[in-house]
């Protein structure tokens, strides 16, 4: 389980977002919907522990991220927006970089390679890589250590359909795996490919959760979310 409660964080100006509080669950995917600029990658930032919190709690399993930050980050895996590979670094020295910091087998990272179709590009620079097969390697990376929650920022965003379709079914197979989901995106119809999963969306504005509801409820109520879209 995954507690956040009443974080608060920024850059040095002030917090960007304030006082933000919910639950993921083991089997749920929980979504962060909001147009850009809403605070959706400072909120995964504070999460994952990239940024400080400046008041707040997470608590990953019991593990409180202030505490023991470690053992919380373990537990965790985190896709960046934009896939950010390093792109001098082969696909496996990317991977490798990480194993060795998550003191990770070689032989996990040569599972991922076949499971994510890259073997072929084993040895060629991230750069290269087309966005899709970037973005294959930004979630291997993220799943090297085997997290029980995995944070994705706009997985979605660039992929052509027979990717996101695969991205997608990546996603179903590791909730069933129990792994706790969360993504964030701005474009509330990416949703409908969630119909029929434990799935709940919160609708962020201006660094807040405005309002959380459950997809099947949210998606019958779109000209509400339009509103609160709207900008003031
Ligand atoms: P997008 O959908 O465009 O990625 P977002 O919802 O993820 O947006 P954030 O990237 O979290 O939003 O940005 C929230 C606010 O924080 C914005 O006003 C942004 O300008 C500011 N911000 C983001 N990163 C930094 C940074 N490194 N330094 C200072 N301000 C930042």
């Amino acid at each position: 389980m995954l507690e956040v409660e009443n974080i608060s964080a920024g850059y040095g100006n002030g917090d960007v977002i304030e006082n933000l509080s919910f639950i993921a669950i083991k089997k749920e995917i929980y979504v962060l919907l909001g147009a850009n600029g809403a605070g959706k990658t400072t909120t995964f930032r504070a999460i994952t522990g990239i940024l400080p919190l400046s008041s707040g709690r997470v608590v990953v399993d019991g593990i409180d991220l202030w505490v023991e930050p470690e053992n919380a980050k373990r537990k965790m895996g985190y896709l960046p927006e934009g896939e950010r590979v390093y792109p001098d670094l082969t696909v496996y020295k990317n991977l490798r970089f990480f194993a060795k910091i998550y003191d990770v087998e070689e032989e996990r990272i040569n599972e991922l390679l076949k499971e994510f179709r890259l073997e072929k590009y084993k040895n060629t620079k991230a750069g290269y890589l087309s966005r899709g097969f970037r973005k294959r390697l930004a979630l291997a990376r993220a799943l090297l250590h085997n997290p029980d929650i995995l944070v994705l920022d706009e997985p979605f965003s660039n992929l052509d359909i027979p990717t996101a379709l695969s991205l997608r079914d990546k996603i179903f197979e590791m909730l069933k795996e129990g792994k706790i989901i969360l993504f964030s995106t701005h474009i509330l119809s990416e949703l409908q490919n969630f119909e029929g999963v434990k799935c709940r969306v919160a609708i962020m504005k201006e660094g807040k959760l405005v309002l959380e509801e459950r997809l099947e409820n949210l998606l019958s109520k779109v000209s509400s979310i339009e509103v609160v879209f709207k900008v003031d």
